[in-house]
């Protein structure tokens, strides 16, 4: 075994702990002592709960030791994003008004992967409360990238993929309402699967908008990301939304197959202004996929062009929504003041950061009267165009392959000062959620500073086992040559 256990796949690390080649308690540490050598470079983690994970990995290695089999996940060092309530560890969403919050409780993914025997090594940073596209907008400090430093992870789940990357932990949780798993996933070069609307349950998440909300895994092998999903899916009885469809078994869905694979490719977006490296990436690995025995053909998703203006108007009235819990009364950081009125006033002045204070007046205004149907109704409703364009297109493909970005890493700072143009980079993605549809992004190549590049395959409803299939059958046929970070 190499001494390097942090670089291990989930995959691999499994197979080791199982035959006892290796501890969790080693495996563990290994992880530690990475989180401590390259943190001072990249900021990915905002709480490093380094006894708390040892006494997990030294239960995990007892179950591994033990005459049941070891559950799917037992003594796997993961990373959480700062979103997920996790008992007993402090949990800010990267806000300054949830600073010291530390939840009485765990959030039902988290029951679900310490029933699966997982090590939890810490939260990871975010833009705050999961509103940007480069992690910029945490409280606590921007995340930097793992192949440049002078350039963003991505974002909102930037601490989670970034630190995957750097192989801080072997996988990690993530968000993802308009973009927040896929974009930063491209921009670090791994793999993160948003999985369909309802598919895991959303207990015990700091809510930003409802309706467009979902959890998924950030990994560094599409197998794994089946791994994870596999842990992660199923019905919540605490979360009315979440779906009893059966959870497949989304690893042995993974057989290698691309042969009779339909691939829809929409016009729409390979738009003009994209960077050409990740136009020409995305084509060669259309070349690839057909060499293979797929065939691509052109479809068209008219309505995609107003996504941004649709996802800007429901998303913003959600969250104005669900932040209004946000008062300085229940929880969280509180303002001195002299009434009552003061107090909600100055709390949230104080407590909440620009773009967040953006979100909420844009969403309070969208919902306001004499503008509701102007705007929020009218949103509705191309939203309902968007997601049949979706349905009209799985009539006649498998999955619809895209760019999962515009453009790879951007520098820190480059468009901190333009909204518009961070709104921008998440053009392919956003799409994907107004319709509630599974999609996944995975490295599809580097551009010439050797920035990675994310290909986005996006399935019907549940189709999971679709994309996780292509994606595997894609990566092990070798057609991308992987290159870790160069800054890490
Ligand atoms: N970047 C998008 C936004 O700022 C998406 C964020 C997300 O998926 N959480 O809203």
């Amino acid at each position: 075994m190499n001494d390097e256990l942090f670089r291990l796949t989930i995959n691999d690390a499994r197979a080791a702990l199982r035959k006892r080649e290796i501890s969790a308690v080693e495996l563990t540490r290994a992880c530690l002592e990475r989180i401590s050598a390259t943190e001072p470079k990249l900021n990915a983690f905002l709480t490093v709960a380094e006894s708390e994970a040892l006494t997990q990995a030294q239960a995990a290695d007892q179950r591994l030791a033990g005459t049941q089999p070891a559950p799917a996940l037992c003594g796997i060092p993961l990373g959480i994003k700062d979103i997920f309530c996790v008992r007993g560890m402090r949990t800010t969403c990267a806000s300054r008004i949830l600073e010291n919050f530390v939840p009485p409780f765990d959030a039902t993914v988290i029951v679900r992967l310490r029933e699966a025997g997982a090590v939890f090594l810490g939260k990871l940073n975010m833009d705050e409360f999961a509103m940007g596209s480069s992690t910029e907008n945490s409280a606590f400090g921007p995340t930097r990238n793992p192949y440049d430093l002078a350039r963003v992870p991505g974002g909102s789940s930037g601490g989670s993929a970034a630190a995957v990357a750097a192989d801080e932990c072997l996988a990690s949780l993530g968000t993802d309402t308009g973009g927040s798993i896929r974009q930063p996933a491209a921009l670090c070069g791994i793999v993160g699967v948003k999985p369909t609307y309802s598919r895991v349950s959303r207990y015990g998440i700091v809510a930003f908008a409802s309706s467009l909300d979902q959890v998924g895994p950030l990994t560094k092998t599409v197998r794994d990301g089946a791994i994870m999903m596999h842990a992660l899916a199923g019905v919540d009885p605490r979360d009315s939304t979440c779906s009893a469809r059966p959870v497949p078994d989304y690893e042995s869905a993974l057989n290698g197959e691309l042969r009779n694979l339909r691939v829809g490719v929409p016009k729409e977006f390979f738009v003009e202004g994209m960077q050409p490296a990740v136009d020409d990436a995305v084509r060669a690995t259309l070349k690839h996929l057909e060499a293979a025995g797929a065939t691509a053909r052109e479809i068209s998703l008219p309505h995609s062009q107003y996504a941004v203006a649709t996802y800007y108007l429901i998303a913003t009235a959600e969250a104005s929504a669900n932040l209004a819990r946000y008062d300085g009364i229940r929880y969280g950081f509180r303002a001195e003041a002299e009434d009552l009125n003061e107090l909600y006033h100055r709390t949230r002045a104080l407590g909440f950061g620009p773009e967040v204070k953006r979100r909420i007046m844009l969403g309070t205004f969208a919902l306001s009267s004499g503008y509701y149907d102007a705007y929020y109704l009218k949103a509705q409703r191309v939203r309902t165009l968007i997601r049949k364009d979706f349905e009209a297109a799985f009539n006649t493909c498998d999955v619809i392959v895209t760019p999962t970005s515009p453009t790879t890493a951007f520098r820190l700072g480059e468009k901190t000062q333009d909204p518009l143009q961070m709104y921008l980079s998440d053009i392919f993605t956003i799409s994907v959620n107004l319709a509630g549809l599974p999609a996944l992004s995975m490295p599809c190549g580097y551009d010439s500073d050797g920035l990675p590049i994310g290909l986005q395959i996006i399935g019907p409803a549940f189709g999971e086992e679709t994309i996780l299939r292509a994606a595997d059958a894609l990566e092990r046929s070798g057609s991308i040559a992987r290159r870790r970070p160069s800054a890490v």
